[in-house]
């Protein structure tokens, strides 16, 4: 089947009880945010994901609701509601606990350029606020398995685009002409894979073609807006065959130019241990463990920084200052691309810092890393890196058993573990009281600086 051209006014209606569904499916609270539009004199439709997903027998993550209100006229209807957004104006709704987005049915993308509706050079929709009809709204959706609209006054599954039989042959297909809806909005290249993998579906070759020969379409893209669809693209349970299909179309340059560049000079196994790591976080997401951006932005930049540091090594820098300036110019670069949020980056950062600091194991320094907030997830690269050959595996098993026991065995284990003709003097230098400061803080790479910035004042008494 082709792509669907015809603008067609005319709708398939699905009663969902032929379609295994009841009308419990449906969160109660989008069910309500609909009948209170209708009520008001509105049409109001859920739409979207929680459509697509409840067909599927999955879990929709959450609802959202289509209706011919304005933004001004949704937000009259509910008091505990807010507008929000510029390129796209929609109406956040508080129903009891759940957060239901409203959106106002959309007209067709104009070539006239006005105030409400704009693009740039690139045909990149900056502003799309020309609000239509439900069968405007159709073609305004990206793919036909997101263009379904449930009618919840009759109960049914209203399809203008065929829909439904995507749903059926497990086909993502973009609305109207690929090229242009990409150009659009280039994140739906990036939704495109990420729903083949999150639904199990194969992408139709129109809507597949320009993924493979435009991503550079993705340089457009604000670095705000993409720091969101990464992270609903690798940390939701569907990262690896994501990472794969990354790799495959060509847009990890797009997302991590670094990490793309030190994948392709393949001096490191980044590839598999990249998706060795994805796997590891979807098993965990599997069986209801928490996962952390933290952890994916500093494995995702892992490759990039190992192999800066080694330069600088090789340059006559301790591996503890090569991985230090590594992680900072490399997160720092990455912001153009993907902006990430200091409250990620730091800790992120701080991972990849500690990382030199795992071999030769000293003294109080192994007592610090431990207390260090981001020491699991720092231990979990180590050994993800011990698993690829990167580090030894005796170095691996050290740390690995150090965490078995407690406080007594673990000091006999790190004393034990210094070489036999270390000056004695070190110990007595490191048993400072500072390491209990820091006990909960990112501090790692803001540990030296502290101690040039603090110099022990001497108290003079006063006599
Ligand atoms: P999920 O919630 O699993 O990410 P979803 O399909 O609900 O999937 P949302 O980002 O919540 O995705 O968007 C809700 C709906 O809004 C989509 O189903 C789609 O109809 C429409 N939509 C979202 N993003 C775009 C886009 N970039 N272009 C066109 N339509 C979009
Ligand atoms: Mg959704």
């Amino acid at each position: 089947m082709s792509k669907p051209k015809a603008q067609s006014s005319k709708a398939k209606r699905y009663a969902i009880s032929k379609l295994g569904l009841k009308p419990s499916t449906f969160s109660a609270n989008a069910v309500k945010v609909c009948q209170e539009l209708v009520a008001a004199g509105y049409e109001a439709y859920i739409v979207g994901g929680a459509v697509r997903d409840s067909l599927l027998g999955m879990h929709p993550k959450d609802f959202d609701v289509a209706t011919s209100a304005t933004p001004e006229q949704t937000k009259r209807v509910f008091r505990r509601s807010r507008i929000i957004g510029r390129r796209f104006r929609i109406v956040h709704v508080y129903m009891r606990d759940e957060l239901i987005e409203v959106t106002t049915f959309r007209a067709p993308a104009n070539k006239l350029q006005t105030k409400l509706q704009h693009a740039d050079a690139s045909g990149r929709l900056l502003r799309d606020n020309v609000y239509g009809k439900l069968e405007d709204d159709v073609w305004r959706r990206d793919f036909t398995v997101n263009a379904l609209y449930y009618d919840t006054s009759s109960h049914e599954v209203i399809d203008y685009c065929d829909g439904m039989q995507d749903i059926k042959s497990k086909t993502i297909r973009l609305m109207g002409d690929p090229l242009t809806r990409y150009q659009e909005d280039p994140v739906r290249l990036l939704r495109a894979v990420r729903f083949k993998s999150k639904l199990g579906f194969k992408l139709d070759k129109e809507t597949e073609q320009p993924v493979s020969t435009h991503p550079h379409l993705l340089a457009t893209v604000p670095a705000a807006r993409l720091f969101d669809e990464v992270l609903k693209m690798f940390i939701k349970g569907y990262g690896e065959p994501v990472f794969y299909d990354v790799l495959h179309y060509g847009l990890l340059e797009y997302l991590f130019p670094e990490t793309d560049k030190a994948i392709k000079k393949n001096n490191l196994p980044a590839k598999k241990l990249i998706a060795q790591a994805m796997q590891n976080t979807d098993q965990r997401i599997t069986i209801g463990k928490t996962v952390s951006p933290v952890f994916f932005f500093a494995v995702m930049l892992w490759p990039a920084i190992e192999t800066l540091a080694n330069t600088y090594i090789k340059s006559g820098d301790s591996p503890v200052n090569a991985w230090t300036h590594a992680a900072l110019r490399l997160f720092a670069d990455q912001q153009s691309t993907i902006s990430i949020p200091r409250r990620i980056g730091v800790p992120s950062q701080n991972v990849l810092i500690m990382q030199p600091r795992f071999e030769k194991p000293k003294g109080r320094r192994v007592l610090w890393m431990l207390e260090q907030s981001r020491f699991r997830a720092a231990y979990d690269l180590m050994l993800l890196r011990s698993e690829f050959g990167i580090v030894d595996s005796e170095t691996a098993d050290w740390w690995t058993k150090l965490q078995t026991l407690d406080q007594g065995e673990k000091e006999v284990m790190i004393f034990g573990a210094r070489k036999p003709g270390s000056k004695k003097s070190n110990t007595k230098k490191r048993t400072r009281k500072k390491t209990t400061k820091k006990k909960s803080s990112d501090a790692v790479h803001t540990a030296k600086k502290k101690r040039k910035r603090a110099p022990r004042k001497r108290k003079t008494k006063k006599v």
